[in-house]
């Protein structure tokens, strides 16, 4: 008998589903675990500043400064006065473990930010705008509420996961992790972080000046004044909306019983 070898039936390793379908879901499948690393990645950090003690972590990133900024010369005096203010500041916050370290950003931008190992940035472009130094003290206040109840390494870490996981999908360099995990470092913050942070700031503001008067001033004039003011105030791009953030101020200010009016301390630049 003569064997003949029967002809498989055409298209047998063809599946029935679209070629398109079948990519998609390949994608979509791969797109979900990388999403479920990240968010995993992300509660390991989580659970991991839990035992990262501030001690570590002032050590790990003593002189630590973002490659990309570009300071002010150390002779300006804003720097020195600012930096005397934070340590004004910090003495109503007695248990602080940081030695915190003010440096002046270049930019003409208005921003603020608190980066790991107590290192506090404002840019030129804020100090031009704030009017007394009650209103930077509600600022740097404020940066010191994220410090306190450690938003900014939260941040990091976070911005490091996204910026290696950014890499790696487009086999991008890794050694401008850097950079880009501080920047997405100070998009990070929550409305609740920032409300804590802004009654820290107000605990503080209020301890040293003995009144809360001119805290909410910067953001009053940035709600009200027009907006072609918007490109210079980056601030507002990473924190409250102003006229909302003016309100819960005065508020928290009126449940704490702290006067909203006193003497206006102006600034010696
Ligand atoms: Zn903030």
């Amino acid at each position: 008998m003569r064997f003949v070898a029967k002809q498989p039936r055409e298209g047998i390793n063809v599946s029935k589903t679209h070629p398109l379908v079948e990519a998609g879901t390949l994608v979509l499948g791969l797109t979900a675990i990388l999403v479920i690393v990240v968010v995993a990645l992300i509660f390991v950090i989580e659970v991991a500043l839990r035992f990262v003690s501030v001690e570590q972590e002032a050590e790990l990133f003593e002189g630590w400064l973002p490659e990309d900024l570009v300071t002010v010369s150390p002779a300006d005096e804003r720097l020195q006065e600012t930096q005397l203010l934070v340590d004004r500041l910090v003495r109503h916050w007695p248990e602080s473990p940081y030695r915190f370290r003010v440096e002046i950003d270049d930019s003409e931008i208005a921003n603020a930010m608190a980066l790991p190992g107590g290192l506090i940035i404002v840019t030129q472009g804020l100090l031009e705008q704030v009017e007394s130094e009650n209103e930077l003290a509600f600022v740097l206040g404020h940066e010191l509420g994220h410090f306190r109840n450690r938003d900014h390494l939260r941040a990091l870490g976070r911005g490091v996961v996204l910026s290696v996981f950014f890499a790696a999908m487009t086999g991008g360099d890794v050694a401008g992790i850097g950079v880009m995990a501080a920047d997405l470092t100070l998009r990070g913050f929550s409305r609740r972080q920032e409300t804590r942070a802004d009654e820290f700031g107000l605990t503080v503001v209020n301890a040293e000046y003995g009144h809360v008067d001119e805290a909410w001033r910067l953001f009053e004039r940035w709600n009200t004044e027009d907006s072609s003011l918007d490109d210079f105030v980056s601030y507002l791009s990473t924190h409250p909306d102003s006229g909302e953030r003016v309100v819960d101020i005065k508020n928290h200010a009126r449940n704490e019983g702290w006067s909203l009016q006193g003497d206006i301390t102006e600034l010696d630049w």
